[in-house]
């Protein structure tokens, strides 16, 4: 059948008999239902003027009706353009013009924000007058043509669009479903964004199920919630980013068994190697498998699958991609040797959207390759392991500091929470590695005793010498380390 996702969509929704589906602030939404206003929105879409090709903005909190606005929009030949409900109206104005958006569908309390944007598009504060038009099938579409218009890059500079195609988040989600997925382990809890890359991909991956699949969605991730929900619905598996899990490792993880949770999937940002040992040593029975990817790569590249799981490793390349890490002139390296990770595959991005120079910190498409700007290497037997971003890499006295060890090492003392780690310009060393640590409730540690700590840990060169304390270090829509807050807040 065609590789495109209204056709998925249209498929899902007859594929299995009428579930629950989709748990949600304390209901059950059941499939059929589900499908039925999926199709109708599709009909809303169509009847208000959206053509093939159109992108439209979606800007929502997590909620059941976002899994199905994409279904539709994808139904309608439409683009999808996720916005994370976070942004203010300047970003948004200028993701809405960039992207040249034809309409813009959100909720009622994000009206004011939209409205505040002041660009003159159709404004959908909710599905209902989606909702009461006949329903649609979809219409056609080729692999190739556009299906999303991810804005990302915020941590680091403007928002760009990544172009990603129907074929391209089809195969990646089919790779991603079959590598993770495990018999009779269908009940997810989901606290990701689905505006996210992440998010999309678990949304498009969850079309191509063999099984029926429930979903627990949370609306924003909350550790005590997050334990509570997944005892309450005996949830069997979970979508996590790092931070979730630690914040989930500053609860009393003892006295939440989840003895139903098989495994979490785990990816876009660092994971320490030793974060993951001591959530499995609290949590025994749930195994975390790592993955790794960019937007630009439709979401996920590389994944651990169970039962294959390397802890430390972001795992093995999805069947439609390949890796060669390139040093400096951009030659191929030997295995085992640490350079760029680069990755070439059918699932790349078309490109980035619009004319002006949207790649302002040289990740690219060089050919048919993409230069991911992280740096890692693969193992002998094709597991990669992630170093850190090249662009993030602190030069103290003329040696490389990775924030990502430093961090690594901060976040295991038992009262710090969270820690960010960056580069202080400093006319003797060039530059000052500096923390911002967030400590747990009731904590007294100080400032020395945590560069103590850290020194013990990352040795002389590498260790901060100042650590700031912040209420919490400022994170993104998945709860990523916002390296460029964290910088405007040194001139403070
Ligand atoms: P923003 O978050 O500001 O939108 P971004 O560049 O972080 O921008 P993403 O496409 O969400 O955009 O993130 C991709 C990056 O996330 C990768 O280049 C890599 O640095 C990081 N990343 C993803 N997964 C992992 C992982 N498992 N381990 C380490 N880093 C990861």
């Amino acid at each position: 059948t065609e590789q495109t996702l209204g056709r998925l969509a249209e498929e899902s929704w007859s594929r299995f008999d009428d579930h629950d589906s989709m748990f949600y602030e304390g209901a059950w939404h059941r499939s059929h239902a589900l499908a039925e206003r999926a199709r109708r929105m599709c009909g809303g879409f169509a009847e208000s003027g959206i053509r093939p090709g159109d992108r439209v903005a979606v800007m929502m909190a997590n909620s059941p009706e976002v899994p199905l606005i994409y279904q539709a929009l994808w139904a309608a030949g439409a683009v999808v353009t996720p916005v994370v409900f976070l942004v203010g109206p300047r970003e948004l104005r200028h993701i809405l013009l960039d992207s040249g958006a034809a309409a813009i569908v959100t909720s009622p309390e994000l009206a004011d924000n939209v409205r505040a944007a002041d660009v003159d598009i159709p404004v959908y504060v909710d599905t209902g007058e989606l909702e009461r038009a006949t329903e649609h099938g979809p219409v056609r579409r080729d692999p190739g043509d556009l299906a999303a218009l991810m804005y990302t890059g915020g941590t680091t500079g403007r928002a760009k669009g990544v172009m990603l195609s129907h074929g391209g988040l089809w195969h990646v989600a089919k790779d991603a479903f079959e590598l993770s997925h495990q018999e009779g382990r269908n009940r997810a809890l989901v606290p990701v964004p689905l505006s996210h890359a992440y998010g999309l991909i678990i949304t498009v991956a969850s079309m191509h199920a063999t099984e029926p699949q429930q979903a627990v969605l949370m609306r924003w991730f909350d550790a005590k919630d997050f334990l509570e929900l997944a005892a309450e619905q005996h949830v069997q598996y979970g979508t996590v980013v790092p931070a979730m899990i630690q914040l989930l490792l500053a609860e009393p993880l003892e006295s939440h068994p989840l003895p139903d949770l098989a495994y979490l999937t785990c990816g876009a940002a660092p994971l320490g190697r030793d974060t993951l040992a001591e959530f499995e040593r609290r949590m025994p029975g749930t195994q975390i498998l790592e993955g790794y990817g960019l937007t630009e790569t439709s979401a996920v590249t590389t994944f651990n699958p169970p039962g294959r799981r390397r802890a430390g490793s972001v795992g093995v390349p999805l069947g439609g991609y390949s890796i060669t890490i390139r040093d400096g002139q951009g030659e191929p390296m030997e295995t085992g040797d640490v350079g760029e990770i680069c990755v070439s595959g059918q699932s790349l991005m078309l490109g980035y959207w619009g004319e002006h120079d949207p790649d302002p910190e040289g990740t690219a498409l060089v050919g048919e390759e993409l230069r991911t700007g992280d740096v890692g290497c693969v193992d002998d037997d094709g597991y990669l392991y992630i170093v850190d971003r090249k662009k993030d890499l602190i030069i103290r006295g003329g040696f490389n500091v990775f924030p990502r060890d430093v961090e690594d090492a901060l976040n295991l003392h038992p009262d710090v929470v969270m820690s960010g780690v960056v580069g202080r310009p400093d006319p003797r060393v060039g530059e000052e590695v500096v923390a911002f640590v967030q400590l747990g409730k009731g904590a007294e540690v100080t400032a020395e005793e945590l560069i103590e700590w850290a020194r013990d840990r990352v040795g002389r060169v590498k260790y901060p010498r100042e650590v700031r304390f912040v209420d919490s270090v400022p994170v993104t829509s998945v709860l990523k380390l916002d390296r460029k807050a964290l910088r405007s807040r040194l001139q403070g």
